[in-house]
């Protein structure tokens, strides 16, 4: 709390009232915080490759490109830097739309046990093969009013970070449940998992547990914040819940009312 005294005086000189403006400044002092170390994240994210692409880059100028033994490991290097780029670019594109006013959900109705699964598919189709999954769906059709793309990214962010930081051998068991007027939706992995302490951090914008290690993964850092925003535009909400060593569980509800349709399908 701050506050600003003004002190009226009239021309003889004497002090004859006092104005006491009171008001809360320590929420518009946390914002302008979140956006310096958003700004200096972002500073610090693009640097990053670029200075990894930059001391490639003169290696390879200074002759490296004459060697056949290691030019084409550089040039791969900076195509991947340049990829991570695009990705962290595209996130902060992402996060920006939403920050905006006019930002919209295009909403329709779907059975969400359908487009769940063809989700699933599609990544059955690419992951690794010691990765096991496990569908635990509803069975029977369950219609919620969403925006297709926005939960789209959302479950893309969420799986790939399930398969991500599996172990080989691994099951990822993918579930969905009714409960109290609301579709419970999760993704269970056996990975590493997350300490207690940070469990809640991971939702936040740059926040990562391992730094080096997930960066090493191609990670942002962003998805899970943007999961987030695009959940609570929903009406719902996202958390995770882990054992380190043992996995990690990330679920999301959606608001859902029970239809007659939903009887019928
Ligand atoms: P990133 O692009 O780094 O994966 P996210 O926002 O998706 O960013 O996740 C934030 C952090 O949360 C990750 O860096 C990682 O440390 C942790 N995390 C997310 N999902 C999992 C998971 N399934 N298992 C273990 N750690 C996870």
């Amino acid at each position: 709390l701050r506050a600003n005294f003004s002190v009226i005086q009239k021309e003889t000189g004497f002090v004859n009232g006092l104005i006491t403006v009171l008001h809360d400044i320590t929420e518009q002092e946390k914002i302008d915080m979140e956006r310096r170390e958003f700004v200096a994240n972002v500073s610090h994210e693009l640097r990053t490759p670029l200075t990894t692409m930059r001391s490639y880059l003169e290696a390879l100028a200074d002759g490296a490109w004459k060697d056949e033994s290691i030019a084409p490991n550089f040039l791969e290097v900076t195509q991947n830097e340049t990829e991570r780029m695009i990705r962290l670019v595209n996130d902060l594109l992402q996060l920006s739309k939403m920050d905006s006013k006019d930002y919209r959900l295009t909403k329709e109705w779907i059975n969400f046990v359908d487009f769940y699964n063809r989700i699933i598919d599609r990544f059955e189709l690419t992951k690794d093969e010691s990765i096991s999954f496990n569908r635990l769906l509803l069975d029977y059709a369950c219609f919620v009013e969403i925006d297709e793309d926005k939960l789209t990214q959302v479950l893309d962010n969420i799986i790939s970070n399930a398969i991500k930081y599996s172990p080989e051998g691994g099951v990822i068991t993918f579930k969905m449940e009714e409960k109290g007027g609301l579709v419970i939706v999760s993704v269970s992995d056996e990975g590493v998992g997350i300490p207690k302490e940070n469990i809640d951090q991971i939702f936040e914008r740059f926040y990562r547990v391992d730094k080096a290690r997930t960066r090493k993964l191609g990670g942002t850092g962003l998805g899970l914040a943007i999961a987030k925003e695009m959940v609570e535009a929903h009406g719902g909400e996202i958390w995770a819940t882990s054992i380190e060593g043992k996995g990690t569980t990330v679920s999301f509800s959606l608001p859902y009312v029970q239809t007659e349709e939903d009887d019928w399908a």
